[in-house]
């Protein structure tokens, strides 16, 4: 593809035209950073979504599945810590009048001297042939070296003047950077000021009773309220997980990048109930766990990296991102945060109920630590469908749009066509569909030429077509035919069942976790 943002523009252009993802409210011209999930979206975000619940509930003795409320007491927002300090630094532009996140324009600008470092080390490789190695030559060569430096430099002064809240310092910061507008150019800054994230709404009927309440902007804060809940009526022992999916509400100042940063979107987080003193190991595990899941998926270990924070959220003690190469470079898919007992404390304070754990084998109570893992399942979409969709080039100088989704994943499993739409094939073709929707979700087309519905069903990301034809009749084979080889081989309709469920079963893609 010719470059990043032309294939961004056809990752969005291919989500709406096979039905994957639409603007909301398309009909009144849309709603800026909302989204909506189509007939094939909605079935790859329901395939991620239990994809991610089989790993960490299903094959986790000690963890444990629920489903809170949107709405919750305000008091919850108030004690997480919300209402006050979860809030993004905004600065606007006085020539453009266009609103940016601070922190977002300084990083850009480091992204910007990271592809630098890109070059230099494609024009090395270029250079080097066979003999390159890559980390000893970003480890060693001096003008990489300098950029690597002014980068970490920077981003080392962004995290602690926004520890510090010492926003004229990311404006200093801004100005020193000479960072302009990006659409504009214009470098006519105001000052930086924080922005509350959350949605506001109100409960209750009449004006003088309603109460204010916020949507929530994450799924946790649901979590630590039921800790006691789930512990006792579940007979959890420590070290125990809670996970649960579902929406957040945050009111983005920029939201630009299709369903990456949207203003309502789906979290699946989990948090794990641990020992004091024990965090270090655990965010060791679920960082490892964690990337394993990811790679389960075979989109391959270049695509992903872990961004360890400089600076860390009010309420951990250590925290890193797991990151991915989307179209517009490596940004954040997941998170995997030490929360200490930040949490539980807080909701102990403000509630004035206990929510201890009593340990039999210390013979103790104690407040739990915690370590969260809180992954975007629209985020994640986007990393799966924008690494999937491939333009290439056959060997007859042909191209092909092909949508290389994970089979496991992919919303269609298998299109059944008959070669022709006479000769008894159609009936035999619905047979094959009525025996196999048992077990998978199957697709029946009869229309076009049988290689025109070849490619509709490679751009639509599904894994095996299937075509009856007149041999069949005579001895019950059909072709079945593999979307990223294409080969085709002749098997057995009896057969169907099993060659399918052996690439798209779950079991078959999670135990490469092990
Ligand atoms: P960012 O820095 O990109 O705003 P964050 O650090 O605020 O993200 P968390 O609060 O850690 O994000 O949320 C956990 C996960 O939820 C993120 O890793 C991301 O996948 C997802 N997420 C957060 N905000 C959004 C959003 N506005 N739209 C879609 N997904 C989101």
């Amino acid at each position: 593809m010719a470059n990043n943002d032309d294939q961004f523009k056809k990752v969005i252009s291919h989500a709406k035209e096979y039905g994957y993802v639409f603007q909301s409210s398309e009909i009144y011209d849309g709603l800026s950073a909302v989204y909506d999930y189509a007939q094939n979206g909605a079935e790859l975000k329901k395939n991620i979504r239990d994809y991610w619940w089989k790993a960490m509930v299903q094959m986790h003795d000690n963890i444990v599945g629920i489903d809170t409320a949107i709405f919750m007491h305000p008091t919850t927002w108030k004690a997480s810590g919300h209402v006050d300090a979860f809030s993004d630094p905004l600065i606007d532009n006085k020539d453009s009048k266009k609103r940016y996140r601070a922190d977002v324009l300084v990083e850009d600008y480091c992204a910007k001297i990271e592809t630098k470092i890109d070059k230099e080390v494609k024009k090395a490789a270029k250079r080097f042939g066979d003999t390159f190695n890559k980390d000893e030559f970003i480890a060693t060569n001096g003008r990489v070296l300098g950029y690597q430096e002014k980068i970490d430099g920077i981003l080392q002064r962004l995290g602690k003047s926004l520890e510090a809240e010492d926003l004229a310092d990311v404006k200093a910061l801004i100005e020193e950077l000479e960072i302009a507008d990006p659409l504009s150019g214009s470098r006519n800054w105001t000052d930086v000021k924080q922005f509350n994230l959350m949605f506001g709404t109100k409960l209750g009927a009449s004006a003088e009773t309603a109460m204010d309440l916020y949507l929530r902007p994450e799924t946790a804060q649901g979590i630590f309220v039921n800790f006691l809940n789930v512990q006792k009526t579940g007979r959890m022992k420590i070290p125990f997980g809670i996970a649960q999916t579902g929406k957040a509400f945050r009111n983005e100042i920029v939201a630009r990048q299709f369903i990456f940063r949207m203003r309502e979107f789906e979290q699946m987080e989990m948090q794990f109930f641990i020992k004091p003193g024990t965090q270090g190991k655990w965010f060791e595990y679920w960082k490892e766990t964690r990337m394993k899941w990811h790679l389960s998926l075979g989109m391959g270990p270049d695509n992903y990296r872990f961004h360890d924070h400089e600076k860390l959220a009010h309420y951990a003690d250590a925290a890193t991102d797991i990151e991915f190469k989307f179209p517009f470079g490596f940004k954040e898919l997941e998170g995997i945060h030490s929360r200490t007992d930040f949490d539980l404390k807080a909701h102990e304070n403000a509630s004035g109920k206990k929510l201890q754990y009593f340990d039999h084998e210390e013979n103790a109570s104690y407040t739990p630590y915690v370590l969260e893992t809180s992954i975007g399942l629209d985020r994640m979409f986007l990393a799966i469908f924008s690494n999937a969709l491939e333009e290439e080039t056959l060997e007859n100088n042909t191209t092909r749009t092909v949508l290389k989704l994970p089979a496991v994943l992919a919303p269609v499993k298998a299109a059944v066509f008959p070669l022709v739409k006479k000769d008894g094939l159609p009936e035999v073709a619905k047979q094959i569909i009525e025996d196999l929707k048992w077990d998978f979700n199957v697709f029946y087309d009869e229309k076009d030429a049988v290689g025109k519905r070849y490619r509709r069903q490679d751009a639509n990301g599904t894994p095996f077509c299937i075509t009856v034809d007149h041999e069949t009749l005579e001895n019950n084979t059909v072709t079945i035919r593999h979307r990223d080889t294409m080969e085709q081989s002749r098997v057995k309709i009896e057969d169907l069942r099993d060659i399918i469920k052996k690439e798209v079963d779950v079991k078959n893609w999670l135990m490469k976790m092990k």
